[in-house]
């Protein structure tokens, strides 16, 4: 079984088949996936609450985006303390710095992830996080926030990872996870597959980022999270062992990442606390 650790599966482009696409992920072998609100404003962010809310197999993070971060006011500060208090939000993010697309000011970047990486440590949550573009500077002023506001008590996965194998291990140092996304299926994406088969097995995860970044075989079509295990067999390869073994060290490694087990607790207990 399968998690795909990040999609934006409430994004519009899946708002025609919405519950088709879902279905074909847990009849495909994916036990859950986490709907990432952050990159669609605060409609986005809403949304994944609340799909969140209503299916018990899907998972919420939210967040501000790094192309979103000159948009972040009071209003939205307000409605992402009160979305972390909601026992289906497991995650802050996506955040963290863009200097590729450079949609928001790299300081008005900087400031918001800043104040992101803060927010995580006062509510204690992992975080998902995007870094693209401008390397090395764009990843090393990310760290440097991260290890200033975070102060090594936080744990941060590195999503849809295209950096370096330098980068990588320093994060790692950091207590980072690094994701792989259908980027590293891709005919084109020799050196990337270099940094994947390096990442040892109990930091490495899988996602799709649906609707973007559809794998190998599938490429120009929409994404979606049925095809998050096209990642996976490719990860296999690499690291020269069964596409079930990365299937069950991904999945275990999202789990303990987003501490999808305790959510289900809370879940399931809540309004009929334990004696314990
Ligand atoms: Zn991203
Ligand atoms: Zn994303």
């Amino acid at each position: 079984m399968w998690i795909d650790s990040h999609c934006h599966i409430t994004a519009d482009r899946f708002d025609a088949d919405r519950e088709d696409a879902i279905a074909r992920a847990f009849e495909g072998g994916v036990e859950t996936m986490i709907s990432i609100g952050s990159g669609y404003g605060t409609r986005g962010n809403a949304l994944a609450v609340h799909l969140a809310q209503s299916d018990p197999r899907i998972y919420a993070a939210v967040g501000v985006h790094p192309h979103e971060a000159s948009q972040l006011d009071d209003e939205n500060r307000l409605a992402i303390r009160q979305w972390l208090t909601e026992d289906r939000v497991v995650a802050l993010g996506e955040c963290g710095l863009d200097y590729h697309y450079m949609q928001s000011p790299r300081e008005v970047q900087r400031r918001v992830f800043a104040e992101q990486v803060a927010l995580a440590r006062e509510f204690a949550m992992p975080v998902s996080i995007h870094v693209r573009g401008d390397e090395p500077n764009a990843y090393d002023e990310l760290l440097d926030i991260w290890l200033a506001e975070g102060d090594g008590e936080l744990e941060g996965v590195l999503h849809c990872y295209t950096g370096s194998l330098e980068f990588a291990g320093r994060a790692m140092d950091a207590g980072f996870f690094v994701s792989f996304s259908g980027i590293v299926t891709f005919k084109g994406s020799a050196e990337l597959r270099e940094v994947a088969k390096a990442i040892p097995l109990d930091r490495l995860m899988v996602e799709t980022d649906a609707p973007f970044l559809a794998p190998e075989g599938h490429r120009g079509k929409r994404n979606e999270p049925a095809w998050v295990p096209v990642v996976g067999e490719v990860l296999a390869g690499l690291h020269d062992c069964p596409v079930a073994e990365i299937a069950e060290r991904t999945t275990d490694n999202a789990r303990r990442f987003y501490r999808l087990e305790f959510a289900s607790a809370v879940r399931s207990t809540s309004g009929n606390p334990s004696p314990s």
